[in-house]
């Protein structure tokens, strides 16, 4: 089938199943967002938090790009579309908490490891540097390990990092400090089907929920 089709079709299921008068999304609309939760997502087609989190309308504030990667904190002229969101998500919506969630077979992470390219024309090799402390603490750690195992290990280090960015941000720092917002790091291991998470307590990752 025609893809575009097969999108104008979805719409009409949807409009079908949720556009029912008494329905939540018709309460949505009237009544505004406010969700609870931040998430920040790769642009990755596969790994589309609302469905692999089996979420509804309303319920995250997604931010997705290339890699899932949060930059740190960088007043200045350029422009910042993910630090953007994360102000909206904090100072506006108030959400309680912040998910970096990277996952596994990231091409993003794969350009980086690979060398991304240094080009002004590419945004891509310039945005993926940004894991690039992500990436030496894989090689240090991960070294010895082949191409996918090093990426693998890039993937979950650039989580770390990523919510390590977020600290920087005054006003989530703040927040984070008085108790209002917990950050947390996630990896969607599609390989094996699980969701890991980053224990703050010690650092490491560790199974949230494994495919039964
Ligand atoms: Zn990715």
């Amino acid at each position: 089938m025609d893809p575009i089709q097969q999108l104008v079709d979805g719409f009409a299921a949807f409009t079908r199943r949720r556009y029912r008068e008494d329905g939540p999304f018709v309460r949505l609309v009237q009544q505004g967002q406010s969700p609870r939760i931040a998430l920040i997502a790769c642009s990755d087609s596969r790994v589309d938090p609302s469905l692999t989190l089996d979420c509804d309308p309303g319920d995250l504030f997604v931010v997705r790009n290339v890699a899932a990667l949060v930059p740190p904190y960088q007043p200045d002229e350029a422009y910042h579309g993910t630090s953007a969101a994360l102000e909206f998500a904090v100072r506006g919506l108030k959400v309680d908490h912040i998910i970096v969630m990277g996952h596994a077979l990231c091409g993003g992470i794969n350009t980086l490891v690979e060398g991304a390219p240094d080009e002004p024309q590419s945004f891509i090799g310039h945005w993926v540097r940004l894991a690039d402390p992500a990436l030496q603490r894989a090689k240090a750690s991960c070294g010895h390990k082949d191409h996918d195992g090093l990426r693998r290990c890039c993937e979950l280090e650039s989580v770390r990092l990523s919510t390590q960015n977020l600290l920087t941000f005054p006003w989530i720092q703040e927040r984070v400090e008085k108790g209002e917002l917990q950050l947390h790091g996630w990896y969607f291991d599609m390989v094996a089907g699980q969701l890991l998470g980053l224990d703050r307590e010690n650092d490491r990752f560790g199974v949230l929920t494994a495919n039964d």
